[in-house]
């Protein structure tokens, strides 16, 4: 029998993995989209006459609803959310409606449309925020620096809680970063790697970064969606680090970006103060043991690959706009 998967944020970096991911595993992928004056269906153009979209909002629970009933998935991977860091301390209010709510509205949905949907929950490690211990697993307790790692922490928890009150099969992802030639341009590997080929091909001359010595642990988003699929694939639902076990400085970024096009960084970055977080979050690393030794998930990509990656296909498509293609 042929799966049914309902992905929210199908529009988005991690949404069109999945969607590629899954329909290459014979599954039905059907995606929650909201309204928009403009299309934002850039990243899954190419799968459009094999997925089907549904007009539906995180912020609008009967929309919700109605979309389970008329879908009727086996599975909902739940990645919509005011994702951005920095914008959630500008729309505080919105990013704990969808990111936070969002989430208790999907659970809400499944437990009165149908309690057997698998759910994945798509978690955060800025959860951790002021770190406690480190590398961080699945026992580290949360600090969060933000609002947007706030509202993450509530929709980690409320999946736990309707797993232990209801008993759903519900699983949260304590995602590390995870980035692609597909990653939004406000953040700030791609933010790089954009001005890392513009500045190569003449058409910038500088870029402007916040702080460059926070770290992080940075993979790759294809292998990411990989773990979302095998957590729900168990016998029994539970939570997992995704990660890779390495961390490195937004400043060693800039550098392997720059040094790609051989270029030599320092020349082209300005900080800007303006770009710092009211609170920062210094560093990051994940320990992904469990989810190695529960799923057999390995990262495939490591940190300077998938550098190489944006960087190229950035210069690739930036050489395409200045010749007048798209
Ligand atoms: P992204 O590219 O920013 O995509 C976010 C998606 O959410 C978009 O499809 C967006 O739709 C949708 N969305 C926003 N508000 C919505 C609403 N009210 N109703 C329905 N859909 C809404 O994010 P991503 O990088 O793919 O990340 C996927 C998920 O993983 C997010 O929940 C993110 O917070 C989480 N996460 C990401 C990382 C990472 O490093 N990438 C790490 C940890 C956790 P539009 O296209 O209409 O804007």
């Amino acid at each position: 029998m042929t799966k049914r998967a309902l992905i929210t944020g199908i529009t988005g970096q991690d949404g069109a993995y999945l969607a590629a991911f899954l329909l290459e595993m014979g599954y039905e992928v059907h995606g929650m989209v909201r309204r928009s004056s403009t299309e934002s269906s850039e990243r899954i153009e190419h799968l459009t006459d094999r997925i089907h979209l549904h007009q539906s909002d995180l912020l609008d629970q009967s929309s919700i609803v109605g979309l389970l009933k008329d879908v009727r998935p086996q599975e909902v991977y739940n990645l919509a959310a005011q994702s951005f860091v920095p914008t959630s301390w500008l729309q505080p209010l919105l990013t704990s409606e969808v990111t936070a709510l969002g989430v208790t509205r999907i659970l809400e949905a499944i437990r009165l449309v149908d309690p057997a949907i698998r759910f994945f929950q798509a978690s955060s490690s800025e959860m951790f925020g002021r770190v406690r211990e480190e590398p961080q697993n699945e026992n580290t307790p949360f600090w969060p620096r933000s609002p947007y790692a706030v509202a993450k922490a509530y929709g980690h928890f409320i999946t736990v809680n309707y797993r232990e009150s209801y008993g759903l099969f519900a699983c949260s992802g304590i995602m590390f970063n995870h980035e692609s030639p597909l990653r939004g341009k406000e953040f700030v590997s791609r933010k790089v790697t954009d001005a890392v080929a513009r500045i190569k091909l003449g058409a910038a001359d500088r870029v402007r970064l916040g702080t460059l010595d926070v770290e992080r642990d940075w993979g790759f988003a294809g292998d990411f969606v990989r773990a979302m699929w095998l957590m729900l694939q168990q016998k029994e639902p539970d939570d997992f680090v995704v990660a890779t076990g390495q961390k490195h400085s937004v400043r060693e970024l800039v550098a392997l970006a720059f040094a790609r096009v051989g270029l030599e960084s320092a020349r082209y970055v300005e900080i800007d103060k303006a770009l710092y977080r009211p609170a920062e979050v210094n560093r990051l690393c994940g320990d992904f043991s469990k989810a190695r030794r529960v799923l057999g998930w390995e990262p495939t990509v490591g940190f300077e690959d998938l550098i190489a990656m944006m960087v190229d296909a950035d210069l690739e498509r930036v050489k395409r706009e200045l010749a007048g293609g798209c």
